[in-house]
């Protein structure tokens, strides 16, 4: 008789092997399970790495069933003696190893096709115990395991490979834990802002909304933005019943959100600023000509490879005729983006300097369309490649703001004939 647990809410990821709890491989594994099961509207309780130590694994397995609905591990299925992944889980459900005649055939085949002789070894990598089913795995020899538990509960183990562990995670794993009911429904949405410090952003918001727990909003410090992230599972009743669908919490914070923050907002969910620039220029159908002084290269960088990019110039500061500098007048600044913007027979031209001015970055942009010129000066926090990198940030955003305004313009004349 199965006490079955209802949705699996709550995960607990291992990362096993030694090579990790010595330092020698990074964890990335955990952190894209957790990733996909949080999109998922499952809460993680916990990650950890453990070495190769069947009485740490099993140990650690059973801690984490005791609080989650499901184990996911990664590594320790190779077939070496120290490979003790499956040896923990069975000690676990108390079951013993057999080889697996189906796993055995294909793991031999895979040696046959090569010509070479099976390692008697791999023999390990046939192993299966009666609660589980293998997880099947087409780039590699190790076979995961999915092992439900009498009260529903489920442990899966997958390789330490990244790119073994993720195609039998999308395409074995998930779809399964899907079906078996994962999760809350849950509504998320980001902004991205720029212009603004977190602490700034935490201060408007203020602590009643980042502390609530549904809707959550919180906020991450990013190289590119600070996000905030909005999101929401729905509200039950005490009796049960649907109390209030979680668009309709997200809708409400929101709303607070933008009230607060909107002037600081450049994007939403996974823009990028080449992908929210790309987008103002492909309404507008421009093109754009870029020229940076002193920065290395940071902004043609940030934008990236894109075809409305016509022309990139990056110039050293201590270039002959390397113009714009900080020093020059608004007038001055703004032909320099003129010439820059007809040089590179673009419909647009931001044109950037910067200067270290005590610990931190002076920064000079000029925006240059057929029509106007716009020049905004600004100071980076910090010197060296933090300044550099943000005076990019600095003139993408002002960039932005001009394609904005432009297209407003465009609108406003359309709207009136
Ligand atoms: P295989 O049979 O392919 O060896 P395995 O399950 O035994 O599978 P491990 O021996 O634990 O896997 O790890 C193999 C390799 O996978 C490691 O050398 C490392 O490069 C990578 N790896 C393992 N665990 C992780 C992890 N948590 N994050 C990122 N990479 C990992
Ligand atoms: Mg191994």
């Amino acid at each position: 008789v199965n006490a079955t647990v209802g949705r699996l809410l709550v995960a607990e990821l291992l990362s096993i092997g030694s090579e990790i709890t010595v330092g020698e491989t990074r964890d990335t594994n955990a952190g894209e399970l957790a990733r996909s099961l949080a999109r998922d509207g499952v809460r993680i309780a916990r990650i950890t790495a453990l070495p190769d130590d069947r009485e740490i694994v099993r140990h650690a397995v059973a801690a984490g069933l005791d609080r989650a609905d499901l184990v996911v591990s990664t590594g320790g299925l190779g077939p070496t003696p120290d490979d003790l992944t499956r040896e923990a889980i069975a000690d676990l459900c108390g079951e013993a190893c057999l080889v697996d005649r189906d796993l055995e055939a294909w793991l031999r085949g895979l040696w046959a096709r090569r010509g070479i002789p099976f390692p008697e070894m791999n023999l390990k990598q046939a192993w299966i115990i009666p609660s589980a089913r293998p997880v099947p795995n087409q780039n590699g020899t190790a076979p995961g395991w999915w092992v439900e538990r009498p009260d529903g509960r489920i442990v899966v183990a997958l390789p330490g490979p990244p790119r073994e562990m993720r195609a039998m995670w999308t395409d074995w794993v998930l779809p399964r834990l899907r079906a078996r009911g994962l999760g809350r429904p849950q509504i998320t949405r980001t902004y991205r802002l720029a212009g603004i410090g977190e602490s700034q952003v935490a201060d408007l918001l203020g602590e009643g909304l980042l502390r609530a727990a549904n809707p959550t909003v919180a906020t991450y410090a990013r190289a590119d933005a600070v996000d905030v992230r909005i999101s929401a599972i729905a509200e039950h009743g005490a009796d049960g019943r649907l109390a209030r669908p979680p668009d309709e919490l997200v809708d409400e914070a929101e709303a607070i959100v933008l009230a607060a923050l909107g002037r600081y907002v450049w994007g939403r969910d996974d823009d990028t600023w080449p992908g929210a620039i790309g987008r103002r220029l492909e309404e507008l159908r421009w093109t754009l000509a870029v020229r940076e002084v002193g920065t290395g290269g940071t902004l043609t960088a940030l934008l990236g490879g894109a075809s409305w990019l016509w022309r990139a110039e990056v110039l050293a500061a201590d270039a002959p005729d390397a113009l714009p500098t900080v020093g020059m007048t608004d007038d001055a600044l703004g032909r320099v983006a003129a010439d820059v913007r007809v040089a590179g027979a673009s419909d647009v031209a931001i044109a950037l300097a910067i200067a270290e001015r005590g610990s931190d970055t002076a920064v000079a942009i000029a925006v240059a369309t057929t029509t106007t010129t716009r020049v905004e000066r600004r100071v980076a926090f910090l010197g060296g490649d933090q300044g550099r990198s943000r005076a990019a940030l600095l003139a993408a955003a002002v960039l932005l703001e001009a394609l904005r305004a432009e297209a407003r313009e465009a609108d406003l004349a359309e709207a009136g004939g």
